[in-house]
Parts: C-alpha cells; structure tokens; sequence
C-alpha cells in the first residue's frame, strides 16, 4: 500500500463562530457514524487521520481550538510558524468575520514571508441564502487578490467540506514533491 507519509499539519483559522468547530467533527468523523473509528487523537486540540485523496492516502493533523481572539501571542506564533496549511474560515453571513479572514491573511504573509504556504479561503455557512452578508463574488476576489484557492462551504449541510480538505491535500502535495 501506498504511504501515507509523514502528517500535514492542517490549521482551521478564522473569527469565532464561523464553523472551525463544525468542520473539525466533521473531519473527525463526528458527523459520520461510520467513519468514527478513524479519528485517533480526537484531544479537543488535534484530530490526525487518515483521509484518500486521489486514491493516495495522506495523514492530516487538523488543528482546530487556536482561538485566535483569546489565545496567547506564543501559541499564535507557533501554529503558524508550524502549521503546513491553513483552511481561513469566515462566515458568508457575517461580513465582520470576512474582515477578520483579511486580517488573518495579512499575519500568516507576515510569520510564513517566505514560504508559499497552502491556504484555501472558506466562506462557511452557504446553506443560510437568506442571511447572506458576503457574496460568491466578493469571495472569489479576496482569494485572488491573496493569490489563495476559494471555496464556499456549508458544514451544517455537509456541503464541499471534504472538498476543502481534499484541496489542501493537494496543494500540499504539489509542495512536498513537485512533478
Ligand atoms: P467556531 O466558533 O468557529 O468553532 O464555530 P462553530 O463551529 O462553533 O459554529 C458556530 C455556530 O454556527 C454553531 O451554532 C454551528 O452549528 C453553526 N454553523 C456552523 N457551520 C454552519 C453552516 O455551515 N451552516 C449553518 N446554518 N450553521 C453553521
């Protein structure tokens, strides 16, 4: 069998209440009755499990409590001064949130200057047409002024966010052996 090789570091970054939490149960199997088993580490800080991507195998660590509000400015260095790839979640209904996601781009170019590190950003919450603040558009131009991937997700519909998971496993890939 194919190697899994060594963990991705996966880091869920974004203002509080824009999902980081329903994306981690989700990846950790919370959500899937059947996958539940795979979830090895589920701390509240870290869930490493196998996914397949492409009919690979990669070991992703998801990381998900750095509460960037609260959290002290040493453990906000060493997420990103360790993480392999960020997942940058606002919510599509709270423009505040998509504000922060800027902000939050801005520290990571700062710690990580000299590394393209993989960042997908999320607009989470799609599922909520009627309460909408950010638009697809709006969405889409942010990640392309921050030379970033984008992708609209719904956890509570279980919407694209394998896909987002998926994706930074690729990007990842790219990375680590270049063909
Ligand atoms: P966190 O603070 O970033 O960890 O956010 P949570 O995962 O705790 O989510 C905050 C609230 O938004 C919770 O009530 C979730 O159930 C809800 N929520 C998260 N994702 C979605 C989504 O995609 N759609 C909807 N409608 N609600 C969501």
């Amino acid at each position: 069998p194919a190697d899994p090789g060594s963990p991705y570091r996966v880091v869920l970054l974004g203002a509080s209440g824009v999902g980081k939490t329903a994306f981690a149960s989700i990846f950790g199997g919370a959500a899937d009755s059947m996958e539940s088993d795979d979830c090895e580490l589920c701390a509240d800080e870290v869930c490493e499990r196998e996914i397949e991507v492409d009919g690979e195998p990669a070991t992703v660590s998801l990381l998900d409590t750095w509460d960037v509000e609260t959290d002290s400015e040493w453990a906000r260095e060493h997420f990103l001064q360790t993480a392999d790839a960020f997942l940058l979640l606002y919510s599509v209904t709270d423009r505040a949130s998509f504000l922060r996601a800027s902000e939050l781009r801005i520290t990571l170019r700062r710690f990580r200057p000299a590394h393209r590190t993989p960042i997908i950003l999320v607009g989470n919450k799609c599922d909520l047409v009627r309460r909408r603040e950010v638009s697809v558009s709006e969405g889409r131009a942010c990640a392309a002024v921050f030379d970033c991937k984008f992708i609209e997700t719904s956890a509570a519909m279980q919407h694209n966010v394998w896909e987002a998971f998926h994706g930074i496993v690729r990007q990842l890939r790219l990375r680590r052996d270049p063909k």
